[in-house]
């Protein structure tokens, strides 16, 4: 396999489960922790990798080492794998999701913005989603007639604070999650909640399914529910923990137990709240970014563009959903149809924050 972001969280699980299984590496792609990367090469021996920064060519250590976007999409190119993983955080992923495709490669997908941004544009027939909400939606499907999904929620950094000190929350505050153990991207869209906005959009373009919804399970121990036509709904119930959903794309069908039971007797209970509008702001546009799916390219942008003065202190974490939604307001007239669309009216939305 060739996998993209191999110096992140998912990278680092998905090499995990390649090593438990004995999976062939046969590139990886990383950004700028060399020397993380080096350890990868040491032990799993690919045929080539790729790193972001021409400048840091001469630290890997390895014959064959590609650089930046470009060489990301040769690897894909020269590469015999029929399996990528998309672990890169960012628009920068929906390239190389493009060219997996149409390569004829299959995509276990983690790089979430690429469904967000331009989910009517990929064939998610040849997608396997690497996300616990999504994997558990699969797995509870069982032929029968369903009526509506639910993905939960964790609540992310902010669940508990008090609404008044939200806005004094600096961006170690936002990364400090209550369960999963992520990269920092994907750690401050949970604390706003946009993470989830994100995964719904993934599960209409994945599922098709018209009502979907989200709620907030404090404990991550349940990721999805199911209802169906009958009135029966049911959850799917996992340690909160990504290698089951990876082990799951990249192995098809998984007969060893890869993650500890959950033990619900020490868990005592589960208590659910629905995701409160003040103090998850973005939430306010949920129900018109479900109807207008197409337009996740605009919120993704602009989320990016916010996230970056966020840690720059230029904004605080209520103030970036907010420039979030200004620019979803700003361009509502905006339905890319294309790919090229989606390129271009990414970069109008990113000028866009940048000049307010
Ligand atoms: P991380 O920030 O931990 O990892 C991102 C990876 O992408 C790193 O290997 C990084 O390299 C690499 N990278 C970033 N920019 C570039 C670039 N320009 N060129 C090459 N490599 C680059 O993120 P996560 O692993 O947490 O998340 C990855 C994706 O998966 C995101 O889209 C996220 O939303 C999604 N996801 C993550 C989950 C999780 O549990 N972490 C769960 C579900 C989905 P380096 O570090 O070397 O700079």
């Amino acid at each position: 396999m060739v996998i993209l972001g191999s110096t992140g969280s998912i990278g680092v699980n998905a090499l995990a489960i390649a090593k438990r299984f004995n999976l062939h590496v046969e590139a990886l792609v990383a950004g700028k922790n060399i020397a993380l990367l080096n350890e990868q090469i040491k032990a799993f021996n690919p045929t080539c990798v790729c790193i972001a920064d021409e400048a840091d060519k001469s630290l890997v250590n390895h014959n064959r080492v590609y650089v930046g976007n470009a060489g990301i999409l040769e690897i894909l190119n020269r590469s015999m794998s029929d399996i990528v993983v998309n672990a890169l955080v960012g628009f920068v992923g929906l390239a190389p999701s493009i060219e997996t495709l149409r390569l004829g490669k299959r995509l276990a997908l983690a790089n979430k913005e690429s469904l967000v941004v331009a989910g009517h544009l990929l064939d998610t027939s040849k997608i396997i989603p690497i996300d616990s909400e999504h994997f558990g939606l699969w797995y509870l499907l069982n032929g029968r007639a369903v009526t509506g999904m639910t993905i939960t929620a964790s609540g992310g950094a902010f669940r508990d604070t008090p609404l008044e000190q939200l806005a004094h929350m600096s961006p170690a505050d936002a990364l400090k999650h209550p369960n999963w153990n992520m990269g920092s991207k994907i750690t401050i869209d949970s604390a706003t909640m946009t993470n989830k906005l994100f995964e719904l959009l993934e599960a209409k373009w994945l599922f098709g399914c018209e009502k979907l919804g989200a709620i907030i399970e404090p404990k991550s121990i349940i990721h999805a529910f199911v209802e169906f036509q009958d009135g029966s709904t049911t959850a799917h119930l996992a340690n909160a923990d990504m290698k089951l959903p990876i082990a799951y794309a990249l192995l098809g069908e998984v007969k060893e137990r890869i993650l500890p039971h959950v033990d619900l007797a020490s868990i005592g209970g589960f208590n659910f709240s629905p995701i409160c509008e003040q103090r998850f702001p973005i939430w306010e546009i949920k129900d018109d970014v479900l109807a207008n799916p197409k337009r996740g390219v605009v919120i993704n942008a602009a989320n990016e563009v916010a996230q970056t003065h966020f840690f720059q202190g230029k904004i605080n974490i209520l103030e970036l959903a907010q420039l979030t939604k200004k620019a979803y307001h700003h361009f509502e007239d905006t339905f890319p149809q294309t790919l090229d669309e989606v390129f271009e009216i990414d970069k109008e939305v990113r000028h866009y924050c940048l000049s307010l």
